[in-house]
């Protein structure tokens, strides 16, 4: 159902809101910048429309609001294990499509990747709503789609700020508070981006041989990349984390175990027991990153794990661009198979 607000009704709306929800928007981070005195983009809990930023791409995705960058599981106390609770009251999350369409590759990872599912991030998840914000321009090293993510419909409401009024289109009527009651509707389609600056093509699955993998491309990576992990933890669609035990005593009886985010791109993540580590170089790690996104997850699942979001693009501090990477990597196949 659409519904127009006027400018000075969109904060009543979201007051109404947060008396159910908690909710979470790119807002700007006084001081958090990678320099000093700078900003940085990241999610945060807003409490009017006024604390959103929609001009700058956020640097961080909105899935550290519901996947914490560490998170205690439980805690153990002698011979006791006590498991962590969570703030009961639900969120109400704002995203973009590809976002959005992110979000839908972790619940993948987390809930439909085998016979179990993740207890940890089902029980945050399910407390989450998402509000999707139209996009139609997108910003310079998007590439959402060629990705196929530009469009998503399964929003549980959207919205679009237009120069003096906020237009919502509401399918989850427990997002319809009382500011909408009665209200008569207003006509509202969501509109998507059609096209953007940037143009990825990744190779056809069948294309993807041991050539490829062997391919002196990834050598490149390996003297550029200084495996600091920004691209993955800026990632929507990256799922890795490690577990760490806390121990609080000397005698091992009283402390914590964590999940905190892993990096498949920092050193450590590939050892293995016995002292093995398959991807030393980096150029490996990178190719390790590059196929998971464009391939194996594809194999399995159907679609690109990557969404085209480009926050690995922009987070880069050694300007490594993962849409060029995609686009190598496709003209190779193309030349291996002339
Ligand atoms: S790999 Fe890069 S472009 Fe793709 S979803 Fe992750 S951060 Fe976005
Ligand atoms: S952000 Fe750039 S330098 Fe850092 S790990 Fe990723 S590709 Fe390597």
């Amino acid at each position: 159902m659409g519904f127009r607000l006027a400018e000075n009704e969109k904060d009543r709306y979201l007051s109404e809101l947060l008396q159910s929800y908690h909710v979470f928007a790119p807002v700007a981070k006084a001081g958090k910048g990678a320099f000093s005195d700078t900003d940085v983009v990241g999610y945060g809990e807003i409490e009017s429309f006024g604390d959103i930023v929609l001009d700058r791409k956020s640097h961080f995705s909105p899935k550290e609001v519901f996947y914490p960058v560490r998170e205690t599981l439980f805690q153990f106390l002698k011979d006791e294990v006590l498991e962590t609770t969570i703030d009961e009251k639900p969120l109400v999350v704002l995203v973009r499509p590809c976002d959005l369409n992110g979000v839908r590759r972790l619940d993948t990872i987390f809930l439909k990747n085998g016979q179990e599912v993740d207890t940890y991030y089902e029980r945050r998840r399910k407390k989450v709503k998402f509000l999707m914000v139209e996009c139609t321009e997108g910003f310079d090293t998007c590439f959402c789609v060629s990705m196929g993510s530009n469009v998503a419909t399964d929003y549980d409401g959207a919205l679009r700020f237009e120069e003096g009024s906020l237009l919502l289109d509401i399918k989850d009527p427990a997002l319809a508070t009382e500011i909408l009651r009665d209200r008569p509707e207003a006509d509202f389609q969501v509109e998507y981006i059609r096209e953007n600056k940037v143009k990825v093509d990744a190779p056809p699955l069948e294309a993807v041989t041991k050539d490829l993998f062997d391919h002196d491309l990834w050598t490149e990576y390996t003297s550029r990349c200084i495996a600091c992990g920004r691209c993955n933890t800026s990632c929507i669609t990256c799922s890795c984390f490690t577990m760490q035990d806390v121990q609080v005593n000397d005698e091992k009886n009283l402390g914590e175990r964590r999940r905190v985010w892993a990096s498949c791109h920092i050193d450590g993540y590939s050892d293995m027991a016995g002292g093995h580590n398959f991807r030393k170089k980096h150029g490996e790690k990178m190719r390790f990153k590059t196929m998971h996104k464009v391939n194996d997850y594809h194999r399995r699942f159907g679609e690109h794990m990557c969404v085209g979001c480009g926050r690995c693009d922009d987070v880069c501090p050694e300007y490594i661009s993962f849409s060029k990477c995609i686009n190598k990597l496709n003209q190779i196949a193309k030349e291996v198979a002339q």
